[in-house]
């Protein structure tokens, strides 16, 4: 069977956490989210998480090497034979040419890069609907998944609040970062012919039907 090695590309609130878990359980890969890779190695105090921290509390970015070196070890690690699903990476230019070089010398390349789109007044919607609970972050949605007494967590009683992430000013401070920094690597992966399209619009099992059956047809053509 050849390798799935995927990248997801596309604005918070359009679905990438729930469709990368879906692909997680029907191809059996591993799931490599930067952010969650940095927080845990933050928390575990190791090597990477030091220097993370140190460049998070000056409020500048992780250096590019040392991300690209995590992604690295991850993308060659036994699990990781078959395939991997990048989440968060690559967010640049040279992170992206940095993947394909570290891919290359494995002999493997990307198979695509799954943009999951949606336009920003619905990523808006989504997100400053969200509430979590100051508990355990238990999450509602206003619109699509209510607490049933107002402002109270269903499981724990616990008041709800909107994370700061979540605030209409935050969403479009983060969606101008988005499109910013996406914009080059969508144009990157449309040259190479490795762009698909999902409509984040959709829901959540039409989105995942679709991304199925692209990834069944990617497979096919590999093998022929
Ligand atoms: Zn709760």
């Amino acid at each position: 069977m050849s390798e799935l090695n995927l990248i997801l590309l596309g604005p918070p609130g359009a679905g990438k956490g729930t469709q990368a878990g879906r692909l997680v359980e029907d191809f059996d890969l591993p799931y490599y989210a930067t952010g969650d890779i940095l927080r845990t190695a933050v928390k575990n105090e190791t090597e990477l998480g030091r220097a993370a921290k140190q460049n998070m509390d000056r409020g500048e970015l992780v250096p590019d090497d040392v991300i690209t070196g995590v992604i690295g070890e991850r993308v060659d690690s036994a699990e990781a034979r078959d395939g991997f699903i990048l989440d968060g990476f690559p967010r640049t230019i040279p992170q992206a040419e940095a993947l394909d070089r570290m891919l290359g010398e494995l002999d493997r390349r990307l198979t695509a890069a799954l943009l999951i789109d949606a336009p920003d007044e619905e990523v808006i919607r989504r997100l400053s609907g969200r509430r979590i609970c100051v508990q355990d972050q238990h999450l509602y949605h206003l619109d699509f998944d209510p607490p049933k007494h107002d402002g109270k967590c269903d499981r724990d009683g616990s008041r709800l609040i909107q994370r700061d992430d979540d605030k209409p000013e935050t969403i479009k401070r983060r969606l101008e970062v988005y499109h910013e920094q996406t914009h080059p690597l969508i144009d990157y992966y449309e040259q190479a012919a490795l762009l698909r399209r999902f409509d984040g619009c959709r829901t959540q099992a039409e989105v995942h039907d679709h991304i199925r059956a692209t990834l069944a047809t990617l497979r096919l053509e590999s093998e022929l």
